[in-house]
């Protein structure tokens, strides 16, 4: 009898590429990706021991680069390719934060934003994507926001990363249609127990009132009184490289319990 508890392998022979995979939704979604037959790569500034035994037992080969140094990235992707064979899956998920007003914003402030969050997906699709043709095809997810889609007063110049981030999708989403690569994103609202989330209420003057807020704003989590968690937006990102998506491209999933749809019920 096959043990129907278990996920069934469905990324089985597929190369993944993930970035920031090292923590918070990057490390959920390299092991989801692995837990599901893929050889994953994961290519972050601060990697995991690469014989920490999570990444032994899913064979999941953790790598050194900074997305925002161009040879960084096309040594990440030329890894996976000679190791793995071929790349099939491409995970943009190296982010950062940048909570400060545009006139505090310092020029090296919003190199390291940008070039984090944006040029960092622009250096690995350009690496990737002549891989992809080869092989006829393949599968890339931008981790955009919820600040992609809404942008925030809190935190413009990360509200427009991720903007541009929603634009980078859908334009090569639409170039490369042809090639059968698909390039979506998902815009995930609050996610709990990252590293990012975790500086974020580090800084805040209450976290226990700020971590209420968060749950406040989205429907979903105020009706399950909790955040939404990093496996969640993984498994968003599960389908988006898996076949169950072949003729979705260009799209940007929210995975914020409701949070962007408007002004929640009181
Ligand atoms: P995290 O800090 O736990 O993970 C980010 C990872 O990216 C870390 O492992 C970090 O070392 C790596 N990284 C940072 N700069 C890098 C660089 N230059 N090169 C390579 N790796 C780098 O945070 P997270 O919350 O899991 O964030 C992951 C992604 O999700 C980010 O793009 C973030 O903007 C996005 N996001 C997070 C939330 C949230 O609420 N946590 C919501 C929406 C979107």
């Amino acid at each position: 009898m096959p043990d129907t508890t278990q996920p069934q392998p469905t990324l089985t022979n597929r190369v993944a590429v993930v970035t920031g995979g090292a923590s918070g939704i990057g490390r959920a979604t390299a092991i989801l990706l692995a837990e599901h037959g893929a050889r994953v790569f994961v290519g972050d500034f601060d990697p995991v021991d690469s014989t920490a035994t999570e990444s032994t037992r899913l064979g999941i080969t953790e790598l050194k680069c900074d997305v925002r140094v161009e040879a960084d990235v096309e040594k990440l992707i030329n890894t996976a390719v000679s190791e793995g064979g071929q790349l099939d899956i491409l995970v943009n998920n190296a982010g950062i934060g940048m909570v400060k007003q545009i006139t505090d914003v310092t020029e090296a402030d919003w190199d390291a934003c940008i070039d984090t969050n944006l040029k960092g997906a622009f250096l690995a699709c350009k690496h990737a994507i002549p891989h992809m043709k080869q092989r006829g095809g393949g599968a890339i997810v931008n981790m955009a926001s919820n600040a992609g889609l809404l942008p925030r007063a809190h935190d413009p110049v990360y509200s427009i990363s991720k903007g541009a981030l929603v634009a980078l999708t859908k334009s090569l989403g639409l170039c490369h249609g042809p090639d059968r690569i698909r390039v979506n994103a998902v815009c995930p609202g609050p996610v709990g127990d990252t590293r990012m989330m975790n500086a974020d209420l580090d800084r805040a003057d209450d976290r226990e009132t700020t971590v209420k807020q968060f749950i406040q704003a989205s429907p979903l989590a105020r009706a399950a009184e909790r955040m939404i968690s990093p496996r969640e937006v993984a498994e968003a990102i599960l389908y988006l490289v898996s076949d169950a998506s072949l003729m979705v491209t260009g799209t940007c999933i929210a995975i914020d319990g409701g949070k962007s749809l408007g002004v929640p019920p009181t």
